[in-house]
Parts: C-alpha cells; sequence; structure tokens
C-alpha cells in the first residue's frame, strides 16, 4: 500500500479563535453598546454622557482591532490622509452634528407653533415601545439617507457634494467620517428633522446615535468580519468597500447608512464575500485635491472650473 497516496488532505483555514472573533465582533459590539445605553435611558441617568462615551469607546474598540486584525494591512498605512479625515470629524462630527442636535428640537418647536400644534404633539402612539420607536426612526432616517445618496451617485449636479466622501484610497475608520458638511447638512434635513416632527422621543434619537456610530464603525473598518445573513440587514465592510470601487458597476451600489434594507428592496445591494475592489477612489483624481479637505469643502462651486474641460 502506497502511504504516500492514502495521506489525508489537509486543507489549511482561519483557527477557530479567529472564527468566532470573525462571526462574533459585530453582534457583541452592537448587543453590548446598545444594551449598555438602554440601562443608561432606563435609569435616567447621565444619558447624554452615557452616549457619547459609548460611541467613542466603539470607535476606539474599532481602531485598536483594525491593528490586531486588518483585512487588508496596506489599508492601515497612511497616504497622507489623516489630515483630511481628522479635519472632517472635528469639524462635521463635533461642531456641525453638535449644532445640529440642538437645533433639532428648535426647528420641531417652530414647526408646531407655525402649524398651531401643541408642543407635545405627536404622531408616534404613547404606546409604542422605545425598540419600536427606535426601529421606525431608523428606517425613516435610512430612508432619507439612501435615496439622498443614491441621487449623489445617479445625478450628476450632486455628485460634486457627495465626491469629498469617495476622495479615499483605502478603507479604515477615519475615512468614514470625511464629508462635505453641506451633505451632512440635507441628510439632517431630510432624516431627522422628520422624525422630530413626527414627535420621535429624545430616547430613540438617542439610541439611533448610538446605532449611527456602530454602523460608521463597522462599515469603513479595516478589520476582517464575517456576517453572513447580516449583510441583507445592515451596511457591514464586507459590503461597503464595493462602494467605494473605482469601478461604477461595483460602487453604484449599497447606498444604506446603518441598514442595507432599502437596497435590498430597491435592486442596488451588491455583495460578494470574500473579495475586495481593486482599485478605489475617484476618477480624475489628478484633477482633484486628493488629500486636502478644506479645497474638498470648496469643489462642489468649483466643479467645472477644476474637474471638467
Ligand atoms: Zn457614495
Amino acid at each position: 500500500m502506497d502511504n504516500a497516496n492514502s495521506a489525508p488532505i489537509v486543507i489549511a483555514g482561519p483557527a477557530l479563535g479567529t472564527l468566532a472573533f470573525e462571526w462574533l465582533y459585530f453582534p457583541t459590539l452592537a448587543l453590548t453598546a446598545l444594551g449598555t445605553m438602554s440601562w443608561f435611558l432606563h435609569t435616567g441617568q447621565h444619558v447624554e454622557t452615557a452616549s457619547f462615551v459609548i460611541s467613542v469607546s466603539v470607535l476606539l474598540i474599532t481602531m485598536l482591532f483594525e491593528r490586531v486584525h486588518p483585512l487588508n494591512p496596506q489599508w492601515n498605512q497612511s497616504r497622507g490622509d489623516l489630515g483630511p479625515d481628522f479635519s472632517s470629524l472635528i469639524l462635521v462630527g463635533v461642531f456641525v452634528e453638535g449644532a445640529l442636535k440642538k437645533a433639532g428640537p428648535l426647528i420641531a418647536l417652530y414647526a408646531f407653533l407655525a402649524l398651531d400644534l401643541p408642543q407635545n404633539y405627536r404622531l408616534i402612539p404613547d404606546s409604542m415601545p422605545l425598540w419600536a420607536e427606535t426601529l421606525l426612526v431608523l428606517l425613516i432616517i435610512e430612508f432619507a439617507k439612501y435615496w439622498f445618496h443614491r441621487m449623489g451617485h445617479e445625478n450628476l449636479r450632486w455628485w460634486p457634494l457627495h465626491s469629498v466622501h469617495h476622495s479615499v484610497k483605502r478603507m479604515h475608520l477615519l475615512n468614514g467620517f470625511r464629508i462635505h458638511p453641506l451633505y451632512h447638512l440635507c441628510t439632517f434635513a431630510l432624516g431627522v428633522v422628520p422624525c422630530y416632527l413626527i414627535g420621535a422621543s429624545q430616547e430613540a434619537l438617542i439610541l439611533n446615535s448610538v446605532l449611527l456610530a456602530i454602523g460608521g464603525s463597522i462599515q469603513h473598518c479595516n478589520i476582517k468580519l464575517r456576517y453572513g445573513w447580516l449583510n441583507y440587514v445592515f451596511n457591514t465592510n464586507e459590503l461597503h468597500r464595493w462602494h467605494h470601487s473605482k469601478r461604477l458597476d461595483e460602487a453604484n451600489h449599497n447606498y444604506g447608512a446603518v441598514l442595507i434594507v432599502w437596497d435590498v428592496m430597491f435592486g442596488t445591494h451588491y455583495y460578494r464575500p470574500d473579495g475586495s475592489p481593486q482599485e478605489l477612489g475617484i476618477h480624475h483624481e489628478e484633477r482633484y485635491p486628493m488629500n486636502n479637505y478644506w479645497k474638498q469643502l470648496l469643489i462642489p462651486f468649483r466643479w467645472k472650473a477644476k474637474m471638467m474641460d
């Protein structure tokens, strides 16, 4: 008998611990963050502070695991893009978002007064449990974000405003924040303001901000993770990296922010597990201020002069 021919074929694969991490990272992170936030909401103590600390913790944990278990080690190397990423994080993530959080209730109050509605006016029934209200708010915000994002890709008038987000050459947590403040303002007006107008509670909106922190960290992160059927519910990094492809037939998909359900419903869901686009970025990069965020802020107003012959 030939021992060489009867030797078992061994296929090398990831260790069990690695597989467990890749499958369980996202559900564990999401459930822990949401569970902790729900507890603070239940006790009514330090709610705003808890929301901030949980969101920042999610981002820091994500940055840590980008180093420990990267999907693409080359994406952990800076390409002169940290300056624009941080600039946008401070301008949009801190100042603009902070101002909008204060403006939202005032806009709703102004609308109620203009329409002669009582201040405690609510279209959402009081009997609706918080989890259902949070889901409703999330679906409304995601619906607005989906269509505005899709319009940014399919309508050339809106692409210059959205192009800032696609001026990245690698996927990592921080470039998820690269966005034009006017784009952020539009998605707030289309998605969050209607939630105030139907009387969404502060608790549901706070839970949504935590969901956005989790979704934002998952969508862009350079961590090798697996999601399976969750790729039909959430816009994971297995899906979103295709959205940043330079090829339009790959990029014009997966428009959701936290959820992917509207993409599934409207036929723009694109799922190719275990793959990555060949190149990220935009066309005519030589004309675009790829690593200068302040010049990118002017791009929507100078598109013809800079990008078109
Ligand atoms: Zn996009």
